[in-house]
């Protein structure tokens, strides 16, 4: 049988338009790509960059209280949202044209159109155009999900944190999670009154402990009114503002409310029934080591599988894809020992188990320094970082590294590296330590802190 297209991508985010440019212009064979929305994805357009962007923006708000300990003085600070938003929005047009270019120059064939998989070689799209393909494969990623609830439909998700004409006054963010304390970093550091609310004990569940516990503490120095153990109840629009009847039957007036409650895939709609692509619980497409689906001939990768949803993880996924499809070398996706950064405020890294998780596992040890920095302390500012390393105190690996302080998401990257080879604290101890630096007291913890 004969196909319009060896390989047809549905998704230009971050997986498929990696997928779709390397099998086109390394492998030589015939790639279609649709997107419906923006090339790049939620990554580029309404996720990790223009979030990362914020942050920086945000952040200064903190560092000018630093630079006047450094004996330097500003007669007035004020940040302007609609100069910052205006070279935002110019960013990301450029960012979205660099997508479109890589795709083309690679010899990719692109439709801007929804595509439906209506057969196991078989997409139509929006414009009614019927495409046949070898292989078929889902990147579309996820969106956010919002609870059933009265008043959610006043309420705004990540995708429009991006987008105000101007700030609010005030913002009430729903969540604990990656995202929620993300923005409530941004919004606070930007100016406006920010409340965050979580429905558990502490945010940033399932990471280690110590570090969410100085994360959330720092955060509330900072100014951010973060409420746990309660949720909202319901949501009224008044013309003051909206209404919010929380779970302790109290009542605030907030300008916005964005909820940042997890992300589902974006498979609605997407596939056909009578294909037998099986989905999982969420709506998340079951595949395999190999990001094959339940259809031979049809394979996914990213968030709408649902496995680690982060950017570094679909490309890899991608990569990986290419190399089992199309050069003919198996290959599975190594999902462990991911490192990660929140960029909350102060930010944090985290690489394999927390304390807890490690404990509960055997017998390990704690090195943690948890310290006023040179460059804090000299300034007068009592911010506090955090360095952890878990150690199993049989095999010496190091099995967990936490992180909170300045630029703790590079750190993380590079100590990835490390943890991933299977450095024991040994070989931590015989690395000379880089000095005066932050990192240093990595290497120079030489009694725990804790043995459990
Ligand atoms: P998460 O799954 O991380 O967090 C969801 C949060 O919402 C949790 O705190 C959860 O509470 C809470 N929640 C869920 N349902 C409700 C409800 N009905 N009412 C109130 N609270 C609720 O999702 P995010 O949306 O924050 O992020 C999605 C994913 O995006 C992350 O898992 C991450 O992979 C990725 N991401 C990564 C970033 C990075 O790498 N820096 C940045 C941003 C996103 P509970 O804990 O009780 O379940």
């Amino acid at each position: 049988m004969s196909f319009d297209y060896d390989l047809f991508v549905i998704g230009g985010g971050s997986g498929g338009v990696r997928a779709a440019r390397v099998a086109s212009s390394e492998t030589g064979i015939r790639v279609g790509l649709a997107e419906m929305d923006r090339y790049g994805g939620t990554c580029v357009i309404r996720g990790c960059v223009p979030k990362k962007l914020m942050v920086f923006a945000s952040d200064v708000a903190h560092s000018l209280p630093e630079a006047e300990g450094y004996g330097w003085t500003f007669t007035e600070a004020r940040f302007d949202w609609s100069v910052f938003y205006q070279k935002l929005t110019q960013e990301l047009d450029r960012l979205e044209a660099v997508y479109r270019d890589l795709l083309k120059r690679a010899g990719v064939r692109t439709f801007d159109a929804r595509a439906k998989i209506v057969e196991a070689h078989t997409v139509e799209l929006s414009s009614g155009e019927r495409i046949t393909a070898k292989i078929i494969l889902v990147a579309v990623g996820g969106m956010p999900t919002l609870p059933v609830l009265e008043g959610i439909e006043h309420t705004i998700t990540s995708n429009e944190m991006f987008h105000f004409e101007d700030l609010p006054g005030s913002i009430l963010i729903v969540g604990g999670g990656y995202i929620a304390s993300e923005f409530s970093g941004i919004m606070n550091g930007l100016g406006v009154k920010t409340t965050q609310i979580y429905r558990g004990e502490q945010i940033l569940r399932g990471f280690d402990n110590e570090a969410r516990d100085l994360v959330a503490g720092e955060m509330v120095k900072r100014g951010v009114n973060l409420l746990c153990g309660v949720n909202v109840e319901k949501i009224k629009k008044t013309p003051k503002g909206l209404l919010v009847t929380d779970t302790n039957s109290t009542t605030h007036l907030y300008d916005a409310v964005m909820y940042a409650t997890g992300r589902s895939a974006n498979t609605k709609n997407l596939i056909d029934a009578s294909v037998g692509v099986g989905l999982g619980a969420k709506g998340e497409i079951i595949v395999d080591k190999y990001s094959q689906s339940t259809v031979p001939s049809i394979f996914a990768l990213g968030d709408v599988t649902d496995r680690v949803n982060l950017t570094p993880v679909a490309i890899h996924e991608a990569m990986a894809f290419i190399a089992t499809v199309f050069r003919g070398q198996p290959t599975p996706v190594d999902h462990g020992l991911i490192p990660t950064a929140i960029f909350t405020q102060p930010e944090m890294g985290a690489i394999g188990l927390s304390e807890e998780e490690a404990a509960s596992r055997g017998p390990i040890e704690v090195y943690a320094a948890n310290f006023r920095a040179m460059r804090q302390s000299f300034a007068g500012s009592d911010d506090k970082s955090l360095l952890k390393l878990v150690v199993c105190a049989n095999s010496r690996k190091v099995l967990g590294i936490h992180i909170v302080a300045p630029q703790a998401g590079e750190m993380i990257q590079l100590l990835g590296i490390a943890v991933k080879m299977g450095a024991t604290k040994e070989d931590f101890d015989r690395t000379m330590a880089v000095h005066p630096t932050i990192a240093e007291e990595l290497v120079t913890m030489r009694e725990p802190t804790r043995k459990t």
